[in-house]
């Protein structure tokens, strides 16, 4: 591994705005936050997919990996994070490095052709270079190469270096941030500012969330300045030193990038939710009040509260049309990153009974916050096993799994509705109306007809007690082609076993051959 890329990586191990890394010895943070593998388990993504998870959100860069073909063929696309515009960044591009290039060296050389050939066919406002893990072992040098490329096609090459074997993808989230602060921010300068420009990092407007948020902060005239990610565009990265604020809606990826926008160029930072009601409100609260610190009118503040009584209001009188649908209900929530608390509110309110929740992406604050409002602890888990969630959801009688896509299999064989709440997820749920759309979705899920016939048994399972007659088959078999006999058939009760015939053993004589193969008609 390079000397810098080293030295990047000890940076950002040791991270004083973090509290679990505060909190750690010097021998455990130079280990940094990737947990022990446990075998048969998933083992999630390496650093190179991290940085393109983090990065791929800006829409109108050009994403270009520098690897052989498999590592583009695992990061191509994205997780739904949507744009509404470019669509460049969707299409995937590398270098596609062969035995070739590799044994003969070629792959710098490679490199800088492929970067003409992007800004060539594509114009776009810059180009990130992202490595890999074969690359960075045979030494090619992408600073350099973008360095270069930079000069001689006057567009911005960024160089963003987190090969896959230096760690996990939450440590390339964070070299990520650092090749957007060493390269990209403050290298524009805004037209215009106002004291009502915020900076939105970590929110990867998936499935459109962030447009559920955006026109609240239209109507309070607060103007989203700078962006990483959240339907990004280049200038608003290379601009983020001009906010007056950061609202960091992820924590566990770009925590340095708040941090350090704050020590570098004075923006102060917060760490806030568009999830739920009570969050939502919050981190409006929260923003405006730091925009007000930071020069905006005083008259922010009551326009805040104005609006959150509005929307909030609203927001209650659209729930409440789901409470007789909902009420009663018990749900097994495990959702991970989003905060647990602010979901688990509402769904108390509308007369739902949470029977779980786990707590493995929280916050110490967030713990308090449902132990506070469940009562007692009991209830909150941090992993739980697929066959212990399926005991559980069956044992405790639940009647909808909310979770990401890998427990969903879990709760289809317990024949359990389930809700997809993660990153995968086909439908927003931010901000005030992104809950109504989560209550739709629960509504759908366990108001469905279907789970009382599949949780029926199947008629083979009920045992006959009187003779019943199936109506005549007609027509013919398609497979086959053998025309039905036109005859009822009758379904006889089995006889009791009498203790004669259990005595006397039955001798099988042979069975009749069909000539037709039942499996396949
Ligand atoms: S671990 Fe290395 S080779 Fe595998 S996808 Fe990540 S960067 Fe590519």
């Amino acid at each position: 591994m390079a000397d810098a890329l080293k030295d990047k990586i000890a940076d950002v191990f040791d991270e004083p705005a973090c509290g679990t890394n505060v909190s750690k010895s010097e021998q455990q943070r130079k280990k940094g936050c990737a947990k022990p593998l446990t075998p048969g388990a998933a083992a999630g993504g390496c650093a190179f997919d991290g940085a393109k998870i983090v990065l791929q959100p800006i829409v109108d860069v050009a994403h270009l990996v520098h690897a052989p073909l498999a590592c583009e063929g695992n990061g191509w696309d994205n997780r739904g994070a949507a744009s509404s515009g470019s669509e460049r960044y969707r299409t995937g591009f590398t270098t596609d490095m062969s035995e070739l290039d590799i044994v003969m060296g070629h792959g710098e050389r490679k490199l800088f052709r492929a970067i003409r050939e992007v800004i060539e066919a594509e114009a776009p406002p810059a180009v990130f270079v992202y490595a890999t893990c074969v690359p960075a072992l045979i030494g090619d040098d992408i600073d350099a190469v973008c360095r270069a490329a930079t000069e001689k096609f006057g567009t911005p090459c960024i160089p963003v270096n987190a090969p896959g074997f230096v760690g996990s993808k939450n440590l390339g989230n964070k070299l990520a941030g650092e090749a957007m602060l060493d390269h990209v921010i403050g290298t524009l300068e805004p037209e215009t500012l106002t004291p009502y420009d915020i900076n939105i990092v970590g929110d990867y407007n998936l499935s459109g969330e962030l447009w559920q948020v955006k026109p609240l902060l239209d109507k309070l005239g607060i103007r989203i300045l700078g962006s990483l990610a959240a339907d990004a565009r280049y200038k608003q990265v290379a601009y983020m030193h001009r906010a007056k604020v950061t609202m960091m809606v992820c924590s566990k990826a770009l925590i340095n990038v708040a941090r350090k926008l704050e020590e570098r160029h004075g923006v102060p930072w917060f760490e806030g939710s568009f999830y739920g009601i009570s969050d939502t409100s919050a981190s409006l609260r929260e923003m405006c009040r730091i925009l007000v610190e930071q020069g905006a009118d005083a008259e922010l503040l009551d326009r805040c509260e104005a609006l959150i009584a509005d929307e909030e209001a609203a927001v209650w009188a659209r729930l409440e049309g789901f409470r007789a649908r909902v009420e009663g209900r018990r749900v097994l929530l495990y959702t991970g990153g989003h905060k647990s608390w602010s979901v688990v509110a509402a769904l108390q309110e509308l007369g739902m009974e949470v029977i779980g929740t786990s707590v493995r992406k929280a916050t110490e604050e967030d713990k308090a916050r449902v132990t506070e409002i469940m009562g007692d602890d009991k209830h909150m888990f941090d992993n739980m096993a697929p066959k212990d969630m399926y005991r559980l959801l069956k044992d405790a009688g639940a009647d909808v799994l909310m979770s990401g896509g890998r427990s969903q299999f879990v709760a289809l064989k317990a024949r359990m509705p389930w809700v997809d709440v993660n990153q995968e997820k086909h439908e927003p749920y931010a901000g005030y109306m992104g809950m109504v759309d989560l209550l739709r979705a629960i509504d759908r899920a366990v108001n469905n007809p279907m789970w009382e016939e599949l949780r029926a048994p199947a008629p083979w399972e009920t045992p006959l007690t009187e003779t019943r007659t199936l109506p005549p088959l007609s027509g013919e078999c398609p497979v086959t082609g053998i025309a039905g006999t036109g005859r009822a058939v009758s379904l006889v009760p089995p006889l009791p076993p009498s203790g004669a015939a259990l005595a006397a053993p039955v001798e099988v004589a042979g069975f009749t051959s069909s000539t037709t193969d039942f499996e396949d008609c």
